[in-house]
C-alpha cells in the first residue's frame, strides 16, 4: 500500500471497478446515464410516426443495462449509477434510428443532438458524410 509501485496498480483497479463501460470496456469520461439520454431521445423521437418502435427497442437495451453494483460513476444529471458510456448507448440509438428508416435528415439531426462520439471513431464519421455540423 505504501510503496510507489502500488500507485499504478491502485489506479488500474480504480478504473476497472469504478469507471468502465460494460459495453466497450473503456473508461466512462462523460457519465451521463442511459436513462437521461433516453429521456431526451424519446422527446426528440416523438415527432416521428415510428416512435413506438424506437421506444420498444430502447426498452430492450434499458432492461439489460439498468442494474447497480454500487461501484460505478454517478450520472452528472440524475446521480444514478452509470454502467454504459454515452457513446455506446448513443451508438445503439443510432442503429435503432437507422433501422427504423427515418431518413437522412432525421439521422443527421439525431447525430447533431446526440453526438457523444468525441473521438470521431464511430458514427460521427457518418454525420460528416451527411454534411455534418
Ligand atoms: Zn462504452
Ligand atoms: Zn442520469
Amino acid at each position: 500500500m505504501n510503496s510507489k509501485s502500488n500507485v499504478a496498480e491502485q489506479t488500474y483497479y480504480f478504473e476497472k471497478e469504478h469507471n468502465d463501460c460494460l459495453s466497450c470496456g473503456e473508461n466512462i469520461q462523460h457519465p451521463l446515464c442511459p436513462n437521461c439520454i433516453a429521456k431526451a431521445f424519446n422527446q426528440w423521437a416523438k415527432k416521428f410516426p415510428e416512435h413506438h418502435e424506437l421506444k420498444g427497442k430502447l426498452n430492450i437495451f434499458m432492461k439489460h443495462h439498468n442494474h447497480s453494483n454500487g461501484k460505478s460513476k454517478e450520472c452528472v444529471h440524475c446521480g444514478k449509477d452509470v454502467h454504459v458510456c454515452p457513446y455506446c448507448f448513443t451508438n445503439y440509438l443510432y442503429k435503432v434510428v437507422k433501422e427504423a428508416g427515418l431518413g437522412v435528415r432525421a439521422m443527421s439531426e439525431f447525430l447533431f443532438f446526440f453526438n457523444f462520439d468525441f473521438k470521431h471513431k464511430g458514427y460521427s464519421q457518418e454525420l460528416e458524410a451527411y454534411g455534418g455540423y
